[in-house]
């Protein structure tokens, strides 16, 4: 069966809620958000430790900056597309809108399966991104963050590659988030997205007159997302009965230990012949019978394939698209609630934004403030989305598109016409 290509989908999650808005901005302002400003393709040629240079491509996409520099993160895998990049910089508009930070949204791609890389391979090939799309990163045009395939020794890179070029001590500005912390990172980024993955998921269940205690959890992809929202959401008192990445799934009804899991997965690089559960299959995973399921992987998981074996009461988007337009159907009607994706894994650019406004300011955050603000943020949008479900008659995708796109089209009239 075919299915929706990210793009496909982020641009069916957007018509969705344009008869909503129509009357109130007009096609013309809804039509420059139909599609990014800009699309940019890279040719990269780092030289890799086997003395060759590799051409590696790579993507930035802008998709509006009404709201603020575009703020999107980096993803690094095999199979990443200019289209694929384009989509998830249109969520980022409407996910920095909803969560309410004054960012727009952009997102870069780049076309090499971390795995492979040998690890100064990879810091080579972030240095090299970083010269190529060197004139689109800047802390008033686009500034870029993790995702999958990157992470904060990468970011890390990043800050020192341009640091290096311009002959400095440090940037004047935040120009990426995401970094180590002794760099100018703030304490808890790294932890955030999963972090507000779960603040997210406990109000759902509390919404639906649920218990945390005792909730039944799986959790898609133990990356970055994925691992801290299952090791969050066991610390709710839930029990995590299934964890898969892209190699391996392990899962155990009594309850997986999360924390040993993740020491599992450092000793020895792979979630197989984990002792504390049993192997399953890939696909088996998202059909186990469960309270909560949290996709933090790829994007496409739950289609019209597998939506009505999909068992959740609960669906906590860790991941950005998991959900095709068709899926959404399919589980609406079984009555399956969905914390969509810009919802959802929002937490991540909140924290960014802390990180943002702490080095502009050469300010100082500490870990708790960033905690305290990063649950009040997710709780409080919670709730204005499910009000909006409730007074609108919409679904939590829907009421969460209609709140971030009504706000940039807001910023687009603020704006003016003229240049
Ligand atoms: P990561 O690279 O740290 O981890 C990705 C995980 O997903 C790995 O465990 C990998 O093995 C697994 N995976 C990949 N493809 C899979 C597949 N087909 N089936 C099963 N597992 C698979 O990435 P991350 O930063 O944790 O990002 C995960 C998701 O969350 C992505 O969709 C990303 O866009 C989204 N997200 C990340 C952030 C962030 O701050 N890192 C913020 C918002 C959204």
């Amino acid at each position: 069966m075919k299915h929706g290509t990210l793009l496909e989908n982020a641009r069916a999650n957007f018509e969705a809620v344009v008869p909503l808005l129509v009357e109130a901005f007009g096609q013309d302002t809804l039509d420059t958000l139909r599609h990014p400003r800009s699309r940019t393709e890279l040719r990269l040629a780092p030289r890799f430790e086997d003395g060759r240079r590799h051409v590696v491509h790579a993507f930035v996409v802008q998709h509006s900056n009404a709201l603020g520099p575009c703020k999107g993160g980096i993803r690094m895998t095999g199979g990443v597309t200019l289209d694929d990049v384009t989509a998830l910089a249109m969520e980022m508009t409407w996910k920095c809108a909803l969560i309410g930070v004054p960012f727009g949204g952009g997102k870069s791609g780049i076309v090499q399966e971390p795995e492979s890389l040998a690890s100064d391979d990879k810091e080579r090939l972030v240095r090299s991104f970083t010269r190529g799309a060197h004139h689109l990163i800047h802390p008033v045009i686009y500034v870029p963050a993790p995702d999958m395939g990157t992470n904060e020794n990468d970011m890390g890179y990043m800050k020192d590659t341009i640091v290096y070029s311009a002959g400095q001590a440090t940037t004047q500005g935040c120009y990426v988030t995401g970094k180590p912390v002794v760099l100018g990172g703030v304490a808890g980024r790294r932890e955030a997205t999963g972090r507000g993955v779960a603040i997210a998921t406990a109000e759902a269940m509390s919404a639906l007159g649920q218990k945390m205690e005792g909730a039944r959890v799986v959790v898609q992809g133990f990356g970055n997302v994925g691992s801290v929202a299952a090791l969050c959401l066991a610390e709710m008192g839930a029990v995590i009965i299934g964890i898969g990445d892209v190699h391996a799934s392990v899962q155990n009804t009594d309850g997986l230990d999360v924390v040993s899991l993740v020491d599992h997965l450092s000793a020895t690089g792979s979630l197989g012949g984990f002792m504390g559960g049993e192997a399953i299959a890939h696909d088996a995973l998202l059909e186990l019978p469960c309270d909560i399921l949290v996709p933090a992987a790829a994007g496409g998981q739950i289609t019209a394939a597998n939506a009505e074996r999909i068992h959740a009461r609960v669906i906590a988007e860790g991941a950005n698209g998991p959900t095709t337009p068709e899926a959404d159907e399919i589980l609406a009607s079984r009555g399956v609630f969905i914390v969509p994706d810009i919802l959802c894994n929002a937490g991540g650019v909140f924290v960014s934004y802390l990180e943002y406004t702490q080095e502009t300011q050469q300010e100082q955050m500490s870990e708790e403030t960033v905690r305290v603000r990063l649950e009040q943020r997710m709780k409080d949008r919670f709730q204005e989305v499910y009000a909006t479900t409730q007074a609108k008659g919409l679904s939590m995708r829907d009421a969460a598109m209609y709140m971030g796109v009504k706000r940039v089209c807001e910023a687009v009239v603020a704006r003016g016409a003229l240049p």
